[in-house]
């Protein structure tokens, strides 16, 4: 049974959060847990969500005064702290200066890690994935506390502990793990085998401004007032999913494969829920991103002809275009799938879909919102990803 403390905090408050993180952390076991958790002398490396270069408070990644409240009760536990990420677009150090993380960090002697150094590493006990070129920095840190933020996804359709940890695979990498593992199921068990090698060992949730929709970029902001922290990346998941309205865990693509590989507790009854009740803290009218189901052929090809004819695409919204370009430069299957077209002196991305992957970093990085997830007509019949 892993036990997952469901909290409520109301606020960006750095006091009330903090006071909520150390109730949290007393209902998991207190000192002598945070001191197991974090042994005499161990070096602790926190990843934040920082998806792309973003203003300090905005919904797309971890909030600064959640990372704070961390900083301030881990610090007790380790003199050895940094943090890091590597941004889906942008450099790793404008990102951490913008989002308010970097000046808390030079407040508390807390070390930036940019994770452009790599390690070529090995996984043996993997499920799909023996090979691995990662960021050093949460590689060879002690003990890794996963930061992330809770969004809706438009392919794993939430992101919450387990997929914060892709920011590990540094800068442009993260698009050639896309292309070899085009069926999203194969992606999500990739993501649980990354944890592994990276032996996240503790996740805190930052889930008090949520964000719905079209995320994990582009969607609106849902107040949910919810902090979830917990051992287990998957039991922590598992709580959020529930949350948002994923009433059975394994309509999500990550969570169903951390259940058919045995890789964590994902079901109720493998989780103990401490502090608040699920029943009290489910989101209102939370609008998702997709709705449940997965489906997985082993044949890459089959598996992106049934894309093709089941899985949403990745759809511009013309007048929010900036002509920027960032799509098809982000496009993992570059050259094939994003074209850019000039239409009425303007340029403009035109899709080839037939080679589409539906990785959806287009429509994540887009920096206008201009791309979002529109439903197939064979999918909307057999009820798959249809939007909350
Ligand atoms: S990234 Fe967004 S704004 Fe930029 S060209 Fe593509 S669709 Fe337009
Ligand atoms: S067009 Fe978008 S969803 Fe399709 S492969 Fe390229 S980035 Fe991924």
């Amino acid at each position: 049974m892993q036990k997952v403390a469901l909290l409520k905090c109301s606020d960006y408050n750095v006091e009330l959060i903090e006071k909520t993180l150390r109730n949290g952390f007393e209902l998991l076991g207190g000192d002598s847990y945070l001191r197991k958790l974090i042994p005499h002398g161990s070096s602790v490396l926190l990843k934040p969500n920082m998806l792309s270069i973003e203003q300090a408070g905005s919904p797309v990644i971890t909030h600064y005064a959640v990372f704070e409240a961390v900083i301030r009760i881990i610090k007790d536990y380790s003199s050895n702290i940094s943090f890091g990420d590597s941004p889906g677009f942008g450099d790793p150090r404008k990102a951490a200066e913008k989002s308010g993380l970097m000046a808390v960090a030079n407040k508390f002697g807390v070390k930036f890690e940019d994770f452009k150094e790599t390690i070529h590493v090995k996984l043996d006990n993997s499920i799909l994935c023996k090979s691995w070129d990662v960021a050093k920095a949460p590689y060879e840190a002690d003990v890794v506390i996963s930061l992330p933020k809770l969004k809706t996804h438009a392919m794993a359709y939430f992101t919450g502990a387990i997929k914060n940890q892709f920011g590990c695979i540094s800068g442009t990498q993260k698009a050639g793990w896309h292309t070899r593992m085009p069926d999203a199921n194969n992606f999500c068990k990739m993501l649980l085998d990354l944890n592994t090698l990276i032996g996240t060992s503790f996740a805190i949730l930052d889930g008090i401004i949520a964000m719905e929709g079209n995320g994990p970029k582009n969607g609106n902001p849902h107040k949910m007032d919810t902090i979830i922290m917990g051992e287990s990346l998957s039991a922590v998941d598992s709580v959020a999913v529930r949350l948002i309205g994923y009433n059975n865990p394994l309509d999500t693509p990550t969570l169903k494969e951390v259940y058919d590989n045995k890789w964590g507790a994902v079901l109720e009854e493998e989780i103990e829920v401490v502090g608040e009740t699920i029943s009290s803290m489910k989101a209102e009218n939370f609008k998702l991103s997709r709705k449940g189901g997965t489906f997985h052929f082993s044949s890459p090809a089959v598996s992106r002809f049934l894309s093709g004819m089941l899985a949403p695409s990745p759809s511009l919204i013309e007048d929010k275009c900036i002509g920027c370009k960032r799509c098809e430069e982000v496009c993992p299957e570059k050259g094939k799938v994003i074209k850019m077209v000039e239409k009425n002196n303007k340029l403009k991305p035109v899709w080839e879909m037939k080679n589409c992957i539906r990785c959806f970093c287009c429509q994540e990085l887009c920096p206008a919102g201009a791309i979002e997830t529109r439903n197939t007509t064979l999918g909307k019949l057999l009820g798959m990803d249809k939007r909350g």
